[in-house]
């Protein structure tokens, strides 16, 4: 049968078929780039964990120095990330050492000509306030 148009009228059952069919492949699309989107999303988090990861361990990876009481403190890798005192004339290590008075004193482990100095408490005491002063 041909209309007046000349255009042959689709029968209802067949577009009925037809929409059913560009409906189901819409929702296998749909279905598609839901799952990629959600690919995406969970590369994108794990992403962001490594990096938010990496942010907190960036001070362990840099060295970091800072005069305390006459003493340079450093921590970084070389002192997996702790801080420790150093003498500020050679750079060797600094020991606190008691003296015969009960007050305690910090002295170059390499017997440099640095004076050394006075420390009100331990050296466990002392890096405990520049972590305070950190924060
Ligand atoms: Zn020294």
């Amino acid at each position: 049968m041909v209309g007046s148009l000349g255009i042959r009228p689709q029968p209802f059952k067949s577009m009925m078929t037809n929409l059913q069919q560009e409906h189901a492949d819409l929702q296998e699309e749909h279905a598609a780039l839901q799952a990629k989107y959600s690919a995406d999303t969970k590369a994108l988090k794990e992403r962001v964990a490594q990096l938010e990861t990496r942010v907190a361990h960036k001070s362990e990876d840099e060295e970091r120095q800072v005069f305390h009481r006459g003493v340079a403190f450093r921590a970084g890798p070389k002192t997996r990330g702790q801080w420790m005192p150093f003498c500020p004339k050679c750079g060797l290590v600094v020991n606190d050492v008691a003296l015969a008075s009960g007050d305690r004193w910090a002295t170059c482990s390499g017997n440099c000509g640095w004076g050394g100095g006075p420390l009100e408490t331990d050296m466990t005491s002392v890096i405990a306030e520049i972590e305070m002063k950190k924060t």
